[in-house]
């Protein structure tokens, strides 16, 4: 492949008094280093990786224009001379890698976190507990003023322009839609006040800042929840912004509490293309693509067809900084590639956490986690090449060590190799084709098909040897748990016939994943075409009524399924904050159901026989599916440490089973391979 295969993505975007390098921009994301001033060094050099990665564009995490729209307290801040001083680390970073970058003003609204917290209406959102207050007409216009203070000081930091965000169900939208405004005066009613707050933004910041500063609109294109925008609405709004001075449109997909899932790795790529194109036909500024795009085939495809003028990816650069430089190399098989999981960024960032990411540990800890040249180079072993030994080898390796990876399976991936198998996780396959090049890539010798023994292992001259084997099925002690009708979820993600009235024991992330893919027929086409997606979800993608919501298609369920735990918490609850209410809700759509508070009593020919809430019952099921967690697998490791011989390290699954994930896994990996 050659650096041609992506002419779109890789041309310059003339914006009249500036140029951007290509049409990739890395879009707003929360990483929680903006929000207190001693970290902007760090968050510095987060940018500046980026900006020497090639990305065109990149725009900060949201940053409140005063104190009523933050997002939590004390968030970051752009509101005086002083704060000016701390951005400007952040801009001159990424101008000494050729970069530019915008500002992105967030006044959160009714979503804020917080008791000051302001709306068009005094009405409280679903997923926030603080009412809000309506602004009067002079709160109104001391806002406004607040935004162009913001933007003004975003000038004077260095910043190549700023965001507004219009989108996601923030303060903008909150105007913008009757579900939010409902307001008498000159800023409720018909779109034209409705959308006034909006365009009095972006006309007052273009009159301060003058000409030739970029001022980004995020525009909310599809509201998805009721007393949305229709598609009329959404087009006058945003030629509005267009005459009112704005540069760019980008555009944004959902408000945080709509129903519908729009990045979790369930959502096909590109799905909202289609909505950035009709918009593109209706202004004359360059419209910009979001959400769910990874990968620069799907991007260069997008702008190839006239879609957008740019592509905004914000995850996907948390996950490899090189993303353009590999593409811009013809290299895109080498990108680590943002698989949608949300656990260590948009999780973190609602935990009130630093944002991290699950495949790259590195991102947001650049200056934290580095991986330095090594001046002694070790002979290291790796055994089990899931994510802990695969983070930990190709780590190793990458830092000049001499590293030789067991795996006792014919392939690399562990637990990836089957979570991938589970549809809406098609993407996981991405993170092993990844590793498999890594590996190649820094020397690392890869022993498939291999069992090593600790014998073996200490006699081999090794100077460290890595147990990376990961975890093994825990089988709950319930009678008839032999029983031929009893499966683990292993046998079930590898294949073995599944009849039509399950039962699955254990209601963690590996119990939803198991009822998900027994829902579906092996033979279905995995990803889901976007139309069959936007079907059973509901999403009007040519936005016909307002908010561009349809009724979901009923599913005809291929399965009877129970899903069962004995805790009495709602079945789901430690799942991902921010993709656990879309496992439960694609569940019950299907028909699940879900019982907490179950005692096993017994399995034999007649089914599961459990008591719940003091009742005995009888589930008649075909089959009984273990997803009761996992135990580690560790029998290499020497029972004590020996002066002699290599020293032993276990690393992911294989040092701690319960709360096994892919996250800590990959971490602990790359920072004891950082160590060494
Ligand atoms: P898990 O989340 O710990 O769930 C284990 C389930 O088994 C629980 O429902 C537990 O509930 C039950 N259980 C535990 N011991 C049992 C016993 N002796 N008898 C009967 N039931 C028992 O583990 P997992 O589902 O295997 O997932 C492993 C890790 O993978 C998770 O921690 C998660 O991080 C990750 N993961 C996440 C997702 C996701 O978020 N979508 C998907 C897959 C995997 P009771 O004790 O109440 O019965
Ligand atoms: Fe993407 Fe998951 Fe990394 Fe977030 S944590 S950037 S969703 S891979």
């Amino acid at each position: 492949m050659t650096a041609s295969a992506y002419p779109h993505l890789l041309a310059p975007l003339d914006l009249g008094f500036t140029t951007l390098k290509n049409r990739v921009m890395m879009g707003s994301m929360h990483t929680g280093l903006e929000d207190r001033f001693y970290n902007y060094g760090k968050l510095a050099a987060f940018y500046r990786e980026r900006a020497r990665g090639g990305v065109g564009l990149i725009v900060t995490g949201g940053i409140s224009p005063n104190r009523q729209g933050w997002l939590l307290p004390f968030g970051g801040t752009l509101n005086f001379g002083g704060d000016v001083l701390n951005h400007r680390r952040v801009t001159r970073a990424v101008h000494e890698e050729g970069g530019k970058i915008l500002l992105q003003i967030l006044h959160a609204g009714r979503y804020g976190y917080q008791p000051l917290v302001v709306s068009a209406s005094n009405m409280k959102s679903p997923i926030s507990p603080f009412r809000p207050r309506a602004l009067s007409e002079r709160g109104i216009e001391a806002t406004i003023g607040d935004y162009v203070r913001c933007a003004r000081l975003a000038q004077r930091a260095g910043y190549d322009g700023v965001e507004v965000m219009g989108s996601e169900g923030y303060l903008i939208n909150q105007f913008l839609c009757a579900r939010t405004n409902r307001r008498l005066d000159r800023w409720g009613g018909p779109i034209e006040n409705r959308m006034r707050l909006a365009v009095e933004i972006v006309r007052r910041i273009r009159a301060a800042v003058g000409p030739h500063f970029i001022i980004m609109h995020r525009h909310s294109v599809l509201d998805l929840v009721e007393g949305g925008n229709t598609w009329d609405e959404v087009v006058t709004v945003a030629r509005a912004l267009e005459t009112a001075g704005a540069t760019i449109l980008n555009t944004g997909y959902g408000w945080h509490e709509a129903r519908v899932p729009t990045i979790v790795t369930s959502v096909p790529r590109a799905a909202f293309a289609a909505v950035a194109a009709r918009l593109r036909r209706e202004v004359g500024i360059p419209v910009v693509a979001s959400n769910r795009i990874n990968m620069p085939d799907d991007a260069e495809a997008l702008l190839a067809r006239g879609d957008a003028d740019m592509v905004s990816m914000a995850r996907p650069f948390l996950a490899d900084p090189d993303w353009v430089a590999k593409a811009a190399a013809g290299q895109p098989e080498r990108i680590n590639t943002c698989i949608a999981c949300n656990q260590a960024c948009l999780d973190h960032t609602f935990a009130n956490q630093r944002a991290s990411c699950l495949v790259n540990p590195r991102a947001c800890h650049e200056t934290e986690l580095v991986y330095r040249e090594v001046s002694k180079r070790r002979r290291i072993a790796v055994i089990g090449a899931g994510p802990a030994g695969l983070s930990a080898a190709t780590v190793a390796a990458g830092r000049g060590h001499a590293v030789t990876l067991f795996e006792a399976g014919d392939a690399i991936g562990g637990q990836f190799r089957v979570a991938m198998r589970v549809p809406g996780k098609e993407e996981f396959a991405e993170t092993i084709r990844y590793f498999g090049n890594q590996l190649a890539q820094a020397g690392v010798e890869l022993r498939l098909n291999r069992r090593a023994s600790r014998e073996e292992l200490q006699m081999a001259g090794y100077d460290d040897v890595i147990v990376a084997t990961g975890v093994t099925v825990r089988r709950p002690r319930i009678e008839g748990i032999d029983h031929p009708m009893v499966l683990t979820y292993l046998d079930v993600l590898r294949g073995a016939r599944v009849g039509k009235r399950v039962a699955i024991i254990g209601a963690g992330g590996i119990g939803f994943d198991t009822a998900e893919f027994l829902l579906h027929e092996p033979q279905a086409p995995l990803p889901v075409p976007v139309s069959s997606w936007s079907a059973a979800w509901g999403v009007d993608l040519t936005v016909q009524g307002p908010g561009g919501l349809l009724k979901p298609e009923k599913p005809v369920p291929l399965r009877d399924i129970w899903l069962l735990q004995r805790k009495t918490t709602r079945p789901g609850a430690g799942l991902g904050k921010t993709s656990g209410w879309v496992h439960r809700a694609s569940l019950v759509r299907h028909g699940v159901t879900m019982l907490a508070g179950v005692q096993y009593e017994r399995i034999d020919d007649a089914g599961l026989h459990i008591t719940v809430g003091g009742e005995r019952r009888l589930l008649a099921v075909d089959n009984v599916v273990i997803c009761a967690g996992q135990e580690s697998l560790a029998e290499l490791m020497p029972a004590a440490a020996s002066k002699d011989g290599p020293r032993f390290h276990k690393i992911g699954g294989a040092a701690l089973a319960s709360e096994l994930d892919a996250k800590r896994a990959i971490r602990e990996g790359a920072e004891l391979a950082a160590r060494l």
